[in-house]
């Protein structure tokens, strides 16, 4: 796999992961649930994980991260889709066809603008 490509996928781990943070430290009764089972508290964790994604924002290319940044800021749950049987999940358009199916070469949907990863 590309390496900027699994840069990216991380990042979106990450940030949905963070997502599901914020939204369960809005609901005050099941962040004391995961306070009690992590020992870490929402925000601490929250903060934690902002570190993280800014440590591997920085390892991207600077094309690669300009791309990154006009994307997520689109679609904050992903920057990066599946391509399945040739269609982008992103915006469920067809791929060229000619297009390699590898993902040893980082790629881009011309639809929506988000990376793509192929799936078998
Ligand atoms: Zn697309």
């Amino acid at each position: 796999m590309h390496p900027q490509l699994e840069i990216l996928l991380e990042l979106q781990d990450l940030k949905a992961q963070m997502l599901e943070m914020e939204k369960r430290d809005a609901e005050y009764s099941s962040r004391e649930i995961e306070e009690d089972v992590f020992r870490i508290s929402a925000e601490e964790a929250i903060v934690q994980l902002d570190t993280k994604i800014q440590e591997m924002e920085a390892g991207l290319d600077p094309d690669v991260a300009a791309r990154y940044r006009l994307v997520s800021g689109r679609r904050p749950r992903g920057s990066v889709v599946p391509v399945v049987d040739g269609i982008c999940y992103g915006c469920f358009v067809a791929m060229p066809t000619a297009m390699t199916r590898s993902n040893e070469t980082l790629r881009w949907c011309e639809g929506c603008g988000s990376f793509v990863y192929f799936v078998d």
